[in-house]
């Protein structure tokens, strides 16, 4: 459910026509809904209301702090993957008690950081992670509460460079591993274990990877039990996918039941890291046609959105459907629609039936609310794209469009040049 929708032959964002706003504010840019945001974020939370659980919005997968400041103002917290992301959450007003801070790779300045916001909590990815973490509490006195992520090697069945569950990925601590590390942290003195995680990859369409991956979690629970190691929290990360084109992922309250029926009663508080699911169907990117034109052997829509803008279709060959916001005539034709960027694989989508198009027109790619705008670069020195929160008939700038001057803004020329 996600509230862009045709009104008298034109796309509305809420109650407000994305051509007269692609007018005011110029295109590329990122279009979110709030009430879509708002919507989102309550039916996923609300399915797990009957446990004690905690909603930690992924912040990768859409970083603006508006968008974080009201996952807060809802009562949900954040999962982080880096030291810039817990300054956005910071300053979004989200409490350290609702942070978690994942990733194979935090540097000793993150880690102190995070120590000073005094997050909830820190999921560990390796041995040699458990260690510095202990030795950056220590060293600021204090006492990291942790859990391990734990690899439970089962096979997500999505794209490959979205899968990090599985034995091969470079995510989490395989399981006997697990054992080891956790026997470890228990005899460190600045260190808190709290909890288990997981998270197997993004954008699945099944249930079955999630139970699975729960399965082998619970089976870990009991032989730590045994040895006296009781964990509060249970980590399940994020990954519920959406509807690009003709996927049929589970709905949030259908993920929810078979979590719950697979815990049966289990007394820990339940940790997610939803990005996508929150945020994918809530955003679209607004584009303008530049040129078309005809080769021999296709039909290119030149439009001025690319793939630093949004990068998942040359990426992961991600499919975004693209809508004309005014369509005019009915009948497809087959074309590529392409950015100007200098790269071959600068495309939004190949082999398209698009209605007829012409310079001008105003598209829209959608489900681009996740990984669009965080993803973007300034390749070919693209100032990158505004971003706009729609609210009923009325739009708020949360990110300015970037101007040529932010293009080299911390770059120098030494007097020798
Ligand atoms: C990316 C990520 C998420 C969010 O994944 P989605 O597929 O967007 O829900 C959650 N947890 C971790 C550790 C991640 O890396």
């Amino acid at each position: 459910m996600h509230h862009f929708e045709y009104k008298q032959g034109e796309l509305y964002c809420e109650n407000l026509p994305l051509d007269q706003l692609a007018q005011q504010v110029g295109t590329p840019c990122y279009v979110y809904s709030y009430a879509t945001l708002h919507h989102h974020f309550k039916v996923f939370d609300e399915a797990f209301r009957d446990v004690p659980h905690l909603t930690c919005f992924s912040v990768k997968a859409s970083s603006n702090i508006a968008i974080l400041k009201l996952f807060g103002s809802l009562g949900g917290g954040v999962d982080i993957v880096s030291g810039g992301e817990l300054f956005r959450a910071r300053k979004a007003g989200i409490p350290g008690d609702r942070i978690v801070y994942s990733g194979v790779g935090k540097t000793c300045e993150e880690i102190d950081y995070a120590l000073r916001e005094n997050i909830l909590l820190f999921n560990i990815e390796s041995p040699q992670e458990l260690e510095a973490i202990n030795e950056r509490a220590s060293h600021l006195g204090c006492k990291a509460r942790i859990a391990l992520r734990v690899n439970p090697d089962v096979d997500p069945r999505t794209h490959p460079y979205i899968s990090t569950g599985m034995k091969k990925n470079k995510f989490g601590i395989d399981i006997e591993g697990a054992i080891t590390e956790y026997r470890r942290a228990k005899t460190l003195s600045n260190v808190e274990i709290i909890g288990i995680d997981c998270h197997v990859g993004s954008q699945l369409t099944e249930i079955s990877p999630f139970v699975d991956a729960l399965r082998r979690l619970r089976m870990l629970m009991e032989r730590l039990e045994a040895e006296g190691i009781v964990v509060q929290y249970l980590d399940l990360g994020g990954g519920l996918g959406i509807t690009y084109d003709q996927e049929a992922p589970p709905h949030p309250r259908e993920y929810a039941r078979a979590i719950l029926q697979e815990l049966h009663g289990l007394p820990c508080t339940l940790i997610f890291e939803p990005g996508r699911v929150i945020v994918g169907n809530a955003g679209v990117l607004l584009t303008r046609v530049l040129y078309t034109k005809q080769t021999p052997s296709k039909n290119f829509v030149i439009v001025d959105a690319a793939m630093n803008d949004l990068i998942r279709p040359s990426l992961y060959g991600s499919y975004h459907h693209i809508q004309p916001v005014r369509p005019m005539g009915e009948e497809a034709q087959m074309v590529d629609v392409v950015g100007p960027i200098c790269e071959s694989s600068d495309f939004l989508a190949r082999d398209r039936g698009l209605p007829p198009v012409q310079a001008g027109d105003c598209l829209a790619v959608m489900s681009a609310g996740a990984y669009g705008f965080s993803m973007s670069s300034n390749y070919n020195s693209r100032p990158r794209a505004a971003e706009i929160l729609v609210k009923g008939e009325r739009f708020y700038t949360i990110r300015e469009r970037e101007r040529w001057e932010d293009l080299i803004k911390g770059e120098a020329i030494p007097g020798f040049v």
